[in-house]
């Protein structure tokens, strides 16, 4: 594991032990969460269990590390960064409280809504242009391309239009699937 990906899985961890205590009541047994960062663009977040529900992995875009965390979400008191972690923690809720009601179903909207989140769809970052592969430069701006740049270097053209410049290098953010927002 990266170092980058070392620390968004810590910050991740530390903002669910403190939603835990602050929404849950310190009931949600996050010390058998996984936590993973995904590379996915449109599937914020999923969480799944094991069959007896004693283990569950958590994935998170990375995505969310960036600019468009701070986004805010129309009928939350969060912002998207925050809206899909307390998402998929009232997932992992609804799997120990409520198993047999259905995922996104009345109850799983009754605690969403009880916590000040989104109650009903879940939240997609809607991209300004079409393309199957999201980059990012070091000032958080963002391009689409249809094809992968592979090993080629690329930088920032908004940051530097004259040549490629290493401060300005695009990273690769991930591919962008079809799933639509959180699961
Ligand atoms: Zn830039
Ligand atoms: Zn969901």
């Amino acid at each position: 594991m990266s170092s980058p990906d070392a620390a968004f899985v810590a910050s991740l961890q530390a903002r669910a032990e403190a939603f835990n205590r602050k929404l849950f009541g310190n009931r949600l047994p996050l010390a058998n969460v996984r936590f993973l960062p995904s590379a996915a663009v449109r599937q914020l977040g999923s969480v799944r269990a094991n069959a007896d529900r004693s283990a569950f992995v958590m994935r998170v875009a990375r995505l969310l590390e960036g600019p468009d965390g701070d986004r805010p979400v129309d009928g939350s008191r969060f912002n998207l960064r925050d809206e899909v972690l307390v998402h998929e923690l009232v997932h992992v809720e609804q799997f120990i409280s409520a198993p047999d009601e259905p995922p996104h179903g009345p109850w799983f909207r009754e605690r969403m809504r009880a916590i000040g989140a989104r109650p009903r769809a879940c939240p997609t970052v809607q991209l300004a242009a079409p393309g199957r592969w999201l980059y990012r430069c070091p000032a958080g701006h963002e391009v689409t391309r249809l094809r992968r740049y592979g090993r080629r270097r690329v930088s920032c053209r908004r940051c530097d239009p004259r040549a490629y410049n290493p401060n300005h290098r695009l990273r690769l953010v991930g591919e962008i699937t079809s799933a639509g927002g959180a699961e």
